[in-house]
């Protein structure tokens, strides 16, 4: 099933779409304290600044993870 979520960041939005996530883990290796696949929400913004989230979005390789 494929599901589109956000997750606000001060002004923005992680956007994560399940059905292009090929669950390589770049996320969760490159920015454990905000990417956490085993807990809900698997997204949690507070672990990192806005920046280093943007950086670490733009390293997904399967483009399922993008800024708003
Ligand atoms: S880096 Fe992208 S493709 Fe890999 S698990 Fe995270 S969201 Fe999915």
């Amino acid at each position: 099933m494929s599901e589109i979520k956000e997750y606000p960041k001060e002004d923005i939005k992680v956007v994560w779409e399940s059905s292009k996530c090929i669950h390589a883990a770049n996320c969760a290796k490159g920015l454990p304290s905000v990417f956490k696949p085993r807990e809900k929400p698997w997204v949690q913004t507070d672990g990192a600044s806005k920046e280093e989230i943007i950086e670490q979005v733009g390293k997904c390789p399967s483009g399922a993870l993008s800024i708003r």
